[in-house]
């Protein structure tokens, strides 16, 4: 889960880390407020999830409240790069002497976490990073080690900034490493990290990226939940324990185990080739080890809810939970579906494979369930599944 800046900098705050006076405003009349409260010159600042907001104009210096309501009118409905703004967060305006960037995030193909700093920070670093990347250092940092005070001052140094900033730099990143190792982040990045006029080192923007994996330990966590930007299909699946995500297809995929059902996701993409409109998945659905019969009626439910379903692939391998579980499984879930009035009303193709397999189509086939179709191979089946939603559609 990506955070907005504010609430990344609440975060922050929390660590101890320098961060402006700011108050979010979600009307013109509440940004008003918010700078009269602040008092003197404020920045307005675009709450959205993505970056570049300065340079796509949704950061704007206002020199008292009524130039902040304006700035806020400009602001509040603009759209940045696909993101509506319904959020602007009012801040105490810094006096900026210089622009650094400083990162902490998990570097996967080298499988470790790495510092990211440079004394060329700003709205330009991507910029930077690519003509001039010695100005930005990577600093790989041992999961083991840590980051001490000592160790945030040689990354600071590396990083090429001034003297003047070191100290106030190397608290700020040893923070930042508490923050990022206790809050189970994948990404921390203060960019800019400014040093004032006045000497004093603070995050003015922050990007958090917290994993949601760890939310079983980070109950707090819930309340930085975006509900009105959910997926109401993905917020659906996620009440009822479902690992969903919503594609932009239309072939609903169901299977257990999550690197079955990714390359079931391959595979029908790539039969879905050779039919009209090229039908594409339209989720990815895993519903792990034990499909029982209330799994499987939960994901199937959450799929046909889904209006740009066209066809259904159920692709199971058979393990500990075997195939003629799963068929069960399948035949109760359309009953039970039956039962509270939300039949399965497009095709299903249905394919079983590993343990008890024989028995699992047997199953199947006695049931005579309408609309299911059972095919043995799994590119047989993506071809069917593809075929049926293109008629569909
Ligand atoms: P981004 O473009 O989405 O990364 O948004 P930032 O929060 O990084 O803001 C973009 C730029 O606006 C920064 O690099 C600063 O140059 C400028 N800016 C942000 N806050 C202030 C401020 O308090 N005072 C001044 N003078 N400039 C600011
Ligand atoms: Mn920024």
């Amino acid at each position: 889960m990506d955070l907005f800046e504010h609430q990344a900098k609440e975060l922050f705050a929390e660590y101890g880390i320098p961060v402006p006076r700011g108050v979010v405003a979600h009307t013109v009349e509440e940004a008003r407020a918010a700078a009269e409260q602040l008092t003197g010159r404020v920045v307005v600042k675009a709450q959205v999830k993505t970056g570049g907001r300065g340079k796509a104009g949704g950061v704007k210096v206002a020199d008292d409240a009524a130039d902040a309501e304006q700035k806020a009118t400009q602001i509040l409905g603009m759209d940045i790069k696909g993101h509506t703004v319904h959020k602007v967060l009012i801040e105490e305006a810094s006096a900026i002497a210089e622009e650094y960037y400083f990162s902490f995030l998990l570097d996967r193909a080298n499988r470790t976490f790495l510092a990211i700093c440079s004394a060329a920070g700003g709205m330009d670093i991507e910029e930077v990073a690519h003509s001039a990347p010695e100005k930005v250092a990577k600093i790989p940092v041992s999961p083991l080690d840590g980051v001490d005070r000592a160790r945030a001052r040689e990354i600071a140094e590396a990083g090429g900034l001034p003297v003047a900033a070191l100290d106030g730099a190397a608290e700020l990143i040893e923070k930042l490493w508490a923050a990022f190792v206790d809050e189970d982040a994948s990404l921390v990045e203060v960019n800019p990290m400014i040093l004032s006029a006045d000497g004093q080192v603070k995050a003015l923007d922050g990007k958090v990226t917290l994993d949601d994996n760890a939310v079983f330990r980070q109950s707090d966590h819930v309340a930085f939940e975006d509900k009105d930007a959910e997926d109401p299909l993905e917020a659906a699946a996620k009440a009822k324990d479902l690992n969903y995500v919503k594609l932009d297809g239309s072939v609903g995929i169901i299977g257990n185990g999550a690197g079955l059902v990714m390359s079931t996701l391959d595979v029908v993409a790539y039969a879905g080739e050779a039919f009209p409109g090229q039908p594409k998945p339209a989720n990815f659905l895993d519903i792990g080890g034990g499909a029982s019969a209330e799994v499987m009626a939960a994901g199937l439910e959450i799929i046909i809810s889904d209006p740009s379903v066209k066809s259904i692939f159920v692709n199971v391998f058979g393990g500990i939970t075997a195939c003629d579980a799963v068929a069960n499984g399948i035949v109760s879930a359309f009953q039970l579906l039956e039962s509270r009035g939300e039949a399965v009303s497009r095709p299903l193709v249905v394919r079983l494979d590993g343990n008890n397999a024989e028995l699992g189509r047997q199953i199947l086939a006695d049931a005579k369930l309408s609309g299911v179709e059972l095919v043995d191979t799994m590119d047989d089946a993506a071809k069917r599944a593809a075929e049926l939603a293109a008629v569909g559609a």
